[in-house]
């Protein structure tokens, strides 16, 4: 017990309260991109693997300066294996086509979660703890400059915040040691037109990020 908190006892002040520190995800041990893919596709790790069509581990350049991370497949990543293929995958790729980037060329696509949640439900705590190792995994091989986290899920889960969205965009984060950016989900965008302002200045700020680092 430190002077202070001898003190407080003595004072019957207790308990005292800590300011937590953040927990920075502890760096991945090295795995290459073969024995990664395969861990992912035969993960057994959670309950997911027994709804799954199969795993969507992760589209585009694996030596990209651009990451950028959703919550987890849907039905048409579930049925096809590629991340962002649906209705949301188009906006996002004409987002990115906006700033001169395309999934194929200095970008990775991939999700907090490697396997559909039935329903599309929310991803559950154990679910996100199982599966954030392959991500981190992911983020270690790709040694991506900068990170986009899309969507509320994403956004909190990676930054283990509650804050809102709004809140956390226009600054600059960070997750497992790599700059982070956090915008809004391209399938709330499709339901949210008058959103897709406030996202187009989202890419424009990581842009001028990633210029300046
Ligand atoms: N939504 C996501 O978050 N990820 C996908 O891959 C598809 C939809």
């Amino acid at each position: 017990m430190s002077r202070r908190e001898e003190v407080l006892a003595e004072m019957g002040i207790a308990p005292l309260w800590k300011l937590r520190r953040r927990e920075e995800p502890a760096p991945a041990a090295a795995l290459g991109w073969m024995p990664l893919k395969s861990a992912v596709a035969g993960c057994t790790k959670c309950g997911l693997h027994s709804t799954r069509t199969q795993t969507v581990f992760g589209v585009g350049d694996e030596n990209a300066d651009w990451m950028l991370i959703g919550e987890a497949p849907g039905a048409e990543e579930d049925r096809l294996g590629d991340p962002f293929v649906g209705q949301a995958g188009k906006l996002l790729d004409n987002m990115l086509a906006a700033i001169g980037l395309s999934r194929r060329k200095n970008v990775y696509i991939a999700n907090v979660l490697k396997c559909r949640p039935p329903g599309n439900r929310n991803p559950t705590p154990e679910e996100v703890a199982q599966c954030s190792p392959h991500l981190l995994q992911q983020i270690e091989l790709i040694k991506p400059k900068l990170i986009l986290g899309m969507g509320r899920f994403a956004a909190q889960t990676l930054l283990r915040t509650d804050a809102s969205i709004s809140s956390l965009r226009g600054r600059v984060h960070r997750y497992a040691g790599v700059p982070l950016i956090v915008t809004y989900h391209p399938a709330y965008l499709l339901r949210t037109l008058e959103d897709k302002a406030k996202a187009w200045e989202d890419l424009l700020f990581a842009r001028r990020t990633m210029q300046s680092l």
